[in-house]
């Protein structure tokens, strides 16, 4: 035998065991998404290394060590496998023209690529749900999309099990300003902070306040607040997205650490985080970034949106006992002998035929009695069909219930379809 060759390390097989939680939460957000207007937009899961570089910026952990790049085969390019959704739906807005005068709503669901560290909830394959909003300044859009997200989190029963941080980044005007006093505040501590906050410091100290080292915790905690550095539009902006919020009835606490990942943040950033999942508890982050589709080259577009971690998502659902989907069969099959076992492939399309939409799992590779009755009890349906040569001379089936009791029924033809109607 030769040697097997596994998945790569931090990119996992969805197994057949596991996809039920996938389709159950892919098909609340679907409809979702739907319900509050929103349209699907698919994105290549490649692209030019510099879209990343130049919207998430030089000096984030993304851009300096999380991407997967490398050259292009024949032209002089660097590519990048997709870190993030955003940057990617802003190129294709701009290069379609999606911008021009009109709103738009967007989401995507599917992979994303990060080299980081493997661990429980963090891979390097992952995936992102992903949602846009272009064209509105004001912040009722923030405020419908927390809505949406406060009522997906109720319709999977966790909305006890996430919490909703929010936080302003202000303008880059009044940002210039503030990073000077944080660097001015963190120069005071200089021989305390951390080799990745001393290399931040001149190049993104609002970097440090994401910092998860608890050695740094007092230090951040006490230093300057960037909510008490916005300009008066930016507070404005961020006072009526709280008012609206408690409108909504919508918790949310205020914490001036959420800066987020990203440099292309401006004004709200948002995170939904839960203590289930040890320290990979964002399950959901996001925020404006009013400057970045000038940034790519289109007209100034304000725009809002947030990445959901579809793994994490999962994790929590598991750990909070939502049941996934399930579908089992409504009929098997045990045809005997080869006559019954010809008309019965023909039967089965009929059954197909007159009732669409039910789940059969017909009993495919023959065999013995037996061994067709062992397979059918296996399978979840809810009844085996069997028919052998007698019962294809009587033009009947035997309808044999699996969940029960093994009652055994009788049923003709031409009342099969009515008989499974009943008894969906
Ligand atoms: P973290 O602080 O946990 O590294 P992040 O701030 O880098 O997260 P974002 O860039 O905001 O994450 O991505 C949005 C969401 O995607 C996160 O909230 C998380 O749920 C998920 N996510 C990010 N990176 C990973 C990963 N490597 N594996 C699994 N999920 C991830
Ligand atoms: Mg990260």
């Amino acid at each position: 035998m030769s040697k097997k060759i596994n998945a790569l390390r931090g990119m996992h097989d969805v197994l057949p065991s596991e996809i039920g939680y996938w389709q159950m939460i892919e098909g609340h957000l679907r409809s979702l998404f739907q319900e509050y207007g929103y349209t699907e937009i698919r994105t290549p899961m490649m692209e030019e290394t510099r879209l990343f570089t130049r919207s998430i910026g030089e000096v984030t952990d993304i851009v300096e060590k999380e991407m997967y790049t490398f050259p292009d085969q024949n032209d002089n390019l660097s590519l990048t496998l997709r870190p993030e959704m955003t940057a990617s739906i802003v190129r294709a807005g701009v290069q379609h023209g999606l911008f021009y005068n009109q709103t738009q709503k967007l989401w995507q669901i599917g992979p994303a690529f990060r080299y980081e560290r493997p661990q429980k909830g963090r891979y390097r394959q992952f995936h992102q749900a992903d949602i846009e909003i272009f064209g509105i300044e004001t912040p009722d859009a923030d405020a419908e999309m927390l809505a949406m997200l406060a009522r997906f989190w109720k319709r999977l029963g966790i909305e006890n099990e996430v919490k909703l941080e929010i936080n302003s980044m202000g303008t880059a005007e009044c940002r210039k300003v503030y990073r000077e006093k944080l660097i001015a505040y963190f120069e005071g501590f200089k021989d305390q902070l951390d080799e990745d906050s001393t290399r931040r410091l001149y190049t993104n100290p609002l970097r440090i306040l994401d910092s998860k080292n608890p050695d740094l915790n007092e230090m951040i905690t006490n230093a300057p607040k960037l909510l008490d550095h916005l300009d008066d539009e930016s507070k404005a902006h961020f006072d009526t997205l709280c008012a609206q919020l408690d409108i909504l009835g919508i918790k949310y606490v205020i914490n001036p650490r959420i800066v987020r990942g990203m440099d292309y943040y401006t004004r709200t950033v948002f995170e939904w985080t839960t203590t289930k999942l040890g320290s990979q508890g964002t399950v959901c982050g996001g925020g404006r970034y009013d400057k970045m589709v000038e940034e790519l080259g289109g007209r100034e577009t304000p725009a809002i949106g947030f990445g959901m971690g579809m793994e994490r998502l999962i994790l929590l659902c598991q750990a909070c006992e939502v049941s996934a989907n399930e579908s089992s069969p409504l009929l098997t099959t045990v045809f005997l002998g080869e006559k019954a076992s010809l008309q019965g492939l023909g039967l089965i399309e009929e059954i197909r035929d007159e009732m669409p939409h039910i789940l059969i799992s017909a009993n495919l590779g023959g065999g013995s009695m037996k061994s067709q009755m062992k397979k059918a009890d296996r399978s979840g349906a809810k009844y085996a069909l069997i028919m052998g040569d007698d019962e294809l001379d009587k033009d009947i089936v035997i309808l044999k219930d699996l969940r029960t009791d093994g009652e055994q029924t009788a049923v003709s033809r031409d009342e099969l379809s009515k008989f499974l109607q009943n008894n969906l």
